[in-house]
């Protein structure tokens, strides 16, 4: 690599910290800068390169991520990923773009290097002061990335690098990321519901009793019908049926609906799931709450299904048939479900919570106000309830999420 892009000459390489299917990220020591350089220290440190007595510091090492991005990546999507961290660089808690490289198919990008743990290291014994400030910087890099109207799409533990000895966290790999128009996103949805004959599409969900899979034939089949084709069929009368639920794949001829289903298996948002085509930055708020969520039941991955059908299955069995389907029904598509169910109502999440992790209610024995440890137990499940609601029009953005009571800045 460093014969390819003589540029990286500039840089020494330490470790090899990440490999993934678009790229290998390492760690690596810039040789020229230090760390009091005046760039370096106006973005990355609090105190400037001096001391009280006005002495300069002495010289700090200064470390660098590297990340090579495969060819296997097209140019548009790797420009896409360059573009939204440069329009980032000055935004919180973000993994900026320093510089980048690129000599022929080779292409290096450049950012400070944060030192973090693996979210498996500490996502069961996280303390609840840790993980406010897990979520103070996760919503701020949000809050910032939504604001300049672009949307993460992979939010997950992999991609938010948090050092729990400075409490401090990044948002990083924005190869997924998209951008939206200002007026899409007031954090709703512009889907109207439907009318009883209007096209939509059905999503089935069949079983036969007793029997928990997921039926052959179960797929999606959004609309893909324009309105004077709905016109002519209705004309021409209801096509000959054959036996079985409409929804059907073999009973249906129309096409499927491509929409954006970039992201990561059990941190797709309802709205992905039911291929949605209108989607907002609501997306990243859903799959923050599922980090939540992982950090308060104590289990990591919280949900790990194959499919996306396999993966509504699952926040069926939580939520409920009832709001499913009327999330379902706000981007025009039909829920229906045979899959015999114990609790069709679903749980309110924060019980759901607590019955997957009973002793979250427990204080530390050293706490000395349980009181206070149960009031913010409370807040910080009330937290995850705002960030999963099915329905996208209700979910909080993440703005709103930073001034959320187990967020906001306590004056003790
Ligand atoms: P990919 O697209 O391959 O997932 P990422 O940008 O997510 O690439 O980087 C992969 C891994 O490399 C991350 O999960 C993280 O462990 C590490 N990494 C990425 N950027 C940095 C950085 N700026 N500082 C430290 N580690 C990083
Ligand atoms: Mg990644």
């Amino acid at each position: 690599m460093q014969t390819a892009i003589p540029e990286l000459e500039e840089y020494s390489i330490v470790d090899k910290i990440g490999e993934g299917t678009f790229s290998s990220v390492f760690k690596a020591e810039d040789r020229y800068h230090d760390l009091y350089d005046n760039f370096i220290w106006t973005h990355t440190l609090p105190h400037p390169p001096w001391d009280n007595d006005g002495q300069p510091r002495p010289r700090k090492r200064v470390y660098v991520a590297l990340k090579r991005i495969y060819v296997t990546s097209s140019p548009e999507r790797i420009y896409n990923e360059l573009e939204v961290m440069e329009e980032l660089r000055h935004a919180p808690n973000i993994a900026y773009l320093i510089t980048a490289f690129r000599r022929e198919d080779q292409i290096i990008a450049v950012m400070p290097y944060s030192r973090h743990q693996d979210f498996r290291h500490y996502y069961r014994d996280i303390s609840l002061g840790s993980l406010r400030n897990y979520f103070r910087c996760l919503f701020n890099a949000l809050s910032a990335t939504h604001a300049a109207n672009v949307m993460h799409r992979d939010v997950k533990p992999a991609n938010f690098l948090f050092n729990p000895e400075t409490q401090q966290g990044v948002l990083c790999d924005f190869g997924l990321a998209e951008r939206f128009e200002a007026q899409d996103w007031k954090g709703k949805c512009h889907h109207t519901c439907p009318t009883a004959d209007a096209p939509r599409g059905s999503i089935v969900i069949n079983t036969s009793v007793n029997s928990t899979h997921t039926a052959p034939g179960g797929d999606l089949h959004p609309d893909t019908m324009n309105a004077s084709r709905h016109a002519k069929k209705a004309m021409m009368g209801p096509p000959p049926q054959k036996a079985g639920p409409l929804g059907y794949k073999e009973h249906d001829k129309r096409s499927g609906v491509r929409a954006n289903r970039a992201g990561t298996r059990g941190f797709r948002a309802p709205e992905v799931l039911l291929k949605c085509q209108d989607q907002t930055p609501a997306v990243d708020v859903w799959s923050a709450g599922i980090i939540l969520l992982a950090f308060l039941t104590r289990r990591f991955p919280v949900f790990n299904a194959n499919s996306d059908m396999e993966a509504l299955l699952e926040l069926m069995i939580i939520f409920g048939k009832a709001k499913i389907a009327r999330a379902a029904l706000l981007h025009n598509r039909t829920f229906n479900c045979t899959v015999p169910l114990d609790n069709p109502d679903g749980w309110r999440i924060t019980d759901f919570i607590k019955h997957l992790n009973p002793s979250i209610m427990n204080p530390p024995s050293d706490d000395p106000d349980p009181d206070a440890y149960f009031d913010e137990v409370e807040e910080a499940l009330d937290l995850c309830r705002v960030c999963l609601h099915v329905d996208l029009t209700r979910r909080w953005t993440a703005e709103e999420c930073l001034g959320h009571a187990f967020l906001r800045v306590r004056s003790d």
